[in-house]
């Protein structure tokens, strides 16, 4: 063999491999539980051959991980929960944009980023909660309307520590400004039956338990304690349906900027958003998918129709730190 041909034979066989190499194997660090994405995994890795590493988490300890690696990072997919961390991560730098018709057609403009660095994946709606005996579900209207006087030492809240309260917070300043906002969740304090607790179960079960009588909550919540307790005295009540929609978040993921298989990983995502993972990907943990093709679960789709917020979700990042500070600053801790 002449050393030309060979050389070359040489060359394209290290690339023939390299691809291979890129197509079997992907590194995710995810928020989300193990036992929520491994099933997925799995059954990736058995349809496509590509096995999945993955570290879990809590976000903003990976999002610091992700951070000091810098470009040495093994991860090439990020997966976290609430659009207020994906706006952290792709803020930061830390995701790069992907060219996805596919992603572009299966998720929806407002559950995505508007330069394409994270894409949601399940959708979660943060809403109202009641005693069914002790609250008549006309009296509800919307997330303004629990500043009421009439729900004076009813309300039940998780602390505004929470991303999700900071997400919900700042989709309201979007949507009323700085001054309405801050009477709203002023409002809220004062109507406190008790100090926010630290979690959405502790609050849910402290409406069951006759403790207060309403709050706010994500739906997956709800249906977790509704399944080991199919006889809870509480129900999920859609707010907002003439002042914007129901507020809505995603767990969603990226592609880092570091990452060593980004076409690997954009095969995954697109994946995740087609109806056989949609099922699974929302089913698991109780939450819709973000295609709109594809239906919920029954126990889901039991809760009923709503209209979500159709605001991008971009927002509730911008507005973050505005929106603790505002509810630092009426006291809501
Ligand atoms: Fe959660």
């Amino acid at each position: 063999m002449r050393p030309v041909v060979s050389f070359f034979i040489i060359v394209s066989l290290f690339f023939s491999l390299s691809a291979v190499a890129e197509n079997r194997e992907l590194i995710v660090y995810s928020a989300r539980k193990e036992h929520l994405i491994k099933p997925l995994f799995d059954f990736y890795t058995q349809k496509s051959g590509v096995t999945i590493r993955y570290t879990t988490d809590k976000a903003g300890l990976l999002l610091t991980r992700l951070k000091a690696e810098g470009s040495k990072s093994p991860a090439d997919l990020l997966m976290t929960v609430d659009a207020g961390n994906l706006w952290h991560a792709a803020h930061l730098g830390l995701l790069q944009p992907v060219a996805s018709p596919i992603l572009q057609q299966r998720i929806p403009e407002h559950l995505r980023d508007p330069d394409n660095r994270w894409f949601g994946l399940s959708l979660r709606a943060r809403t109202i909660v009641y005693h069914t005996d002790r609250v008549d579900p006309h009296s509800l209207s919307s997330y303004a309307g629990l500043a009421d006087d009439k729900w004076r030492g009813r309300l039940c809240l998780r602390t505004a520590k929470k991303v999700y309260n900071q997400s919900l917070v700042a989709m309201l300043l979007h949507r009323w400004g700085q001054p309405k906002t801050e009477q709203i969740v002023s409002g809220w304090v004062k109507n406190l039956a008790t100090a926010p607790f630290s979690d959405d179960t502790a609050v849910l079960k402290a409406i069951a338990a006759g403790q207060c009588d309403l709050g706010v909550v994500n739906t997956y919540y709800y249906g977790r304690l509704l399944r080991e307790n199919p006889q809870l005295p509480v129900a999920l009540f859609w707010p907002d349906k003439s002042e914007g929609g129901v507020h809505v978040n995603v767990s969603g993921a990226g592609i880092t900027r570091s990452a060593k298989h980004p076409d690997a990983a954009r095969a995954l995502l697109e994946w995740l958003t087609s109806e056989e993972a949609q099922k699974l990907y929302a089913g698991l943990n109780l939450e819709y998918p973000v295609n709109p093709d594809v239906a919920p679960v029954a126990e889901v789709a039991a809760w009923g129709t709503f209209s979500a917020d159709p605001t991008n979700l971009s927002i509730a990042g911008e507005l973050q730190k505005q929106a603790a500070m505002l509810m630092d600053r009426v006291g809501y801790r």
